[in-house]
């Protein structure tokens, strides 16, 4: 076990910045998932971390010592990645413990090791097994069992789900969950998929462009996106962005207004901003009764119906709007809503949505930095902050 440190690390490739001053403190026993679009920078950054690249600049510490310029091999770390290397005329056994004899550990030591690895991603019994005769979920296990034997302070895995099945994918990461909380090493993950980053980690680390947007837990970063890039890349599907001027009394925008004061928010009239809200934080207004912050009346006309059985997606047009852009959610005009599957809808159809405004963001247009998650106005956030006061007296 040991913590990984990165300060300042910025890797470049002729004219093209991989990684730009990256800054990562990761904790003993973390669970981190660097997570971006494809060629934002997170496999150099393991990369780095791993010791198969060397950064342009900075400094990188696992544990106490400084590895910046140190082998793979005496950085205490393992890898796994999307392709599994198995060798194909070997038996389980013998491709778990291929580092072991190749480092003439003796037999008894060897085989207590792949025993206990084999035990933790549940491939005992099968240690007489060739890579031909098992699935690509068991390759995967072995592969990871093999890196285990090393105990090694530090596990980096490069997208080791990309290529297994979907239901398989999902299984494997209960599976890697469970081997790191048996084992509590440090993990270093990375992949694309904003899902298995959100289900798996105790922080995501988002990057775009080679620079962090944001490290939290994942429900941080889902409830508090630090900008615009992490507020559209985290949740599927992804959130509304209504383009919008700051008012004398709040959000101003050709479709619709949130009324707030802009004092308390730190906003000051003409400000250009964005406006995000969350499918699953938009409500017809039939069903909005239990709503305790609701926004003012939205008119809207339904245009296109997604069933997906837990819910109905339902882009609405706003405004004078003829045409959803499926394609291109911020185009304005449209909002993506999560209905009750059990409530009728028809294309064509006329209804008025309100939003939850405790679960509105604003976003400065101009450089995408959040300004406020929840847009409570101010006299409704004093008379809850009182009745809240009130029932602490009651207790
Ligand atoms: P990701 O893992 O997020 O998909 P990478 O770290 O692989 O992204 O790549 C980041 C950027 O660096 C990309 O623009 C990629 O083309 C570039 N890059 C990565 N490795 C090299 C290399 N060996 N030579 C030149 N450019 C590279």
């Amino acid at each position: 076990m040991a913590s990984v440190k990165l300060e300042h690390i910025t890797k470049r490739y002729g004219e093209v910045t991989a990684v730009d001053d990256m800054n990562l403190d990761i904790t003993d026993g973390e669970f981190i998932t660097l997570v971006g679009p494809s060629g934002c920078g997170k496999s150099t950054t393991m990369e780095t971390i791993a010791g198969l690249t060397l950064p342009t600049e900075g400094t990188i510490y696992i544990g106490d010592r400084e590895v910046t310029n140190l082998p793979p091999k005496d950085r205490g770390i393992a890898m796994v990645f999307q392709n599994i290397a198995l060798f194909p005329h070997m038996d389980v056994y013998d491709n778990i413990s291929f580092g072991l004899r190749l480092r003439k550990y003796d037999k008894e030591e060897i085989d207590e090791r792949v025993d206990r690895a084999a035990e933790t991603v549940q491939m005992q019994g099968m240690l007489d097994r060739m890579p031909s005769e098992m699935s690509g979920g068991q390759r995967q296990r072995v592969a990871i069992a093999r890196a285990l034997v090393r105990k090694p302070a530090v596990f980096l895995m490069d997208e080791p789900l990309a290529n297994l099945d979907a239901k398989l994918r999902v299984h494997m990461r209960t599976e890697l969950q469970r081997i790191h909380d048996d084992l509590e090493t440090t993990v270093i993950y990375v992949t694309h998929d904003q899902e298995e980053a959100m289900t798996m980690s105790d922080r995501v680390a988002v990057i775009d462009g080679g620079e962090l947007q944001q490290i939290d837990p994942p429900l941080i970063c889902y409830n508090e996106p630090a900008n615009l890039f992490v507020a559209g890349f985290i949740g599927s599907p992804g959130m509304n962005m209504i383009q919008g001027t700051v008012g004398q009394n709040g959000f101003d925008s050709e479709y619709f207004d949130i009324e707030f004061d802009p004092a308390s928010v730190g906003v000051s009239r003409g400000e250009e901003v964005t406006l995000g809200v969350r499918p699953e934080d938009i409500y017809l207004l039939d069903r909005a009764e239990a709503l305790s912050h609701a926004s003012g009346e939205i008119e809207a006309t339904v245009d296109v119906l997604e069933p997906m059985g837990s819910e109905i997606l339902a882009y609405l047009m706003l405004g004078d709007s003829t045409e959803i852009d499926l394609d291109n959610p911020d185009a304005g005009g449209q909002l993506l809503v999560s209905v009750d599957p059990e409530r009728d809808l028809e294309t064509g159809e006329e209804l008025q949505v309100v939003l939850d405004r405790r679960k509105v963001h604003l976003f400065d247009a101009e450089t995408g930095e959040a300004i406020q998650h929840g847009l409570v106005e101010s006299t409704q956030a004093e008379a809850d902050a009182v009745s809240g006061a009130e029932a602490e007296t009651d207790d």
